[in-house]
């Protein structure tokens, strides 16, 4: 790591901003400390990958209606629970008596439904190219065991459109990117190629441990003072240019691309899956004819400005004093992915010690 840090240090001749995409590896950097490694010239800044942070409000409505109903078992990963709806979350419809779960693989939830055959079961869906074969995998097998109680809430999006969209953005100061490892494990890496090609900005395929991030930045900078643009790989132990063929294939043939509207961010074109035709049946909101209703984030979460990279969580006035874990504002306080959480556990004392 010391070489590493010296190295990039010895590369660099002026100040460049990086966004690392994954919120697994902002938890990364500031669980290790490396923004204190770092030297100044290097801006990290923390982007959208944190699928709980993203997950619209109107989605979560949605959820949190299906969990009041009596013929209902809604069955989530464990983050969803605590982030706030426009009035509710699904931990208080649990609170109330609401048929909440909390599962680690949606195939867990394929087993509550064989063993629940006079309710219904609906999985919330998030997560991105990461999560969604598994629950791919998980409509394909209530198909083949023929569980017409099992469908799906689905919330799944995608990186390459949101990198897309930050770049768009003309308020963002973006030099380079580091990609998500385990998404790229899955999708490969030539998805990006257009995309650094067309803006003319280094894309590096970076992992998790704290030897990974220094490496896809020093790959990152070491492009940047060269001028060059493109996509390299720092994550060659896990990832291959053509990803996961039988992954993808599997997402081929359950998903199809629909706009998504981002928690704070607003609607991307293109950013979202949906069920494919043939496993339309599974879809929880058509089964349930569940109505989309528009709804504002709280006024005081600036969780958008943090997803765009446009604010850092210390920035935030409500940071730590409204807004904790145990009393969140936005997702990302709640998320073990979002950016607020990991500023709260690893950097809190010297964030509000400077807010004084
Ligand atoms: S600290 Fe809380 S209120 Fe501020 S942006 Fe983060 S989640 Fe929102």
């Amino acid at each position: 790591m010391d070489n590493l840090v010296r190295t990039i240090k010895a590369t660099l001749t002026r100040k460049w901003t990086l966004m690392e995409i994954c919120g697994g590896q902002t938890h990364s950097i500031m669980r290790y400390g490396l923004l204190d490694l770092l030297p100044d010239e290097i801006n990290l800044i923390h982007g959208p990958g944190c699928p709980v942070c993203v997950t619209p409000v109107e989605l979560i409505d949605m959820a949190v209606e299906l969990g009041k109903r009596p013929d209902i078992i809604l069955v989530s990963f464990g983050d969803m629970l605590r982030v706030p709806g426009s009035h509710e979350d699904l931990l208080s419809v649990k609170a109330l008596g609401g048929e909440v779960r909390m599962v680690y693989s949606p195939l867990d939830a394929l087993d509550i439904a064989e063993r629940n055959p006079g309710k219904e079961v609906v999985f919330f869906g998030v997560g991105f190219e990461t999560t969604a074969p598994a629950v791919a995998l998980a409509i394909k097998q209530a198909r083949l065991r023929a569980l017409d109680n099992f469908s799906i809430l689905v919330s799944h999006v995608l990186v390459p459109p949101a990198i897309e969209a930050l770049l768009q953005d003309h308020q963002n100061q973006i030099d380079g990117f580091l990609a998500a490892g385990h998404v790229c494990t899955i999708m490969g890496t030539r998805e990006y190629l257009p995309l650094a090609s067309k803006y003319k900005i280094p894309i590096v395929v970076t992992g998790f441990e704290p030897v990974d991030i220094l490496l896809g930045i020093h790959t990152c900078i070491n492009m940047l003072e060269q001028k060059r643009s493109g996509v390299e790989n720092a994550y060659v132990r896990s990832v291959k240019p053509e990803g996961n063929l039988a992954a993808q294939a599997l997402l081929k043939e359950v998903f199809v691309r629909v706009d998504r509207k981002w928690r704070g961010i607003g609607t991307i074109p293109g950013s979202g899956l949906g069920l494919s035709e043939t496993y339309l049946k599974y879809d929880a909101a058509l089964k349930f004819k569940l109505q989309y209703v528009e709804t504002e984030d709280a006024e005081l979460c600036m969780a958008g400005e943090i997803l765009r990279g446009r604010k850092k969580p210390s920035d935030c006035p409500a940071f730590g004093v409204l807004c904790k874990p145990e009393s969140p504002l936005g997702a990302p306080m709640v998320s073990s992915e979002g950016a607020c959480s990991a500023y709260y556990r690893y950097n809190r004392n010297s964030i509000l010690e400077t807010k004084k």
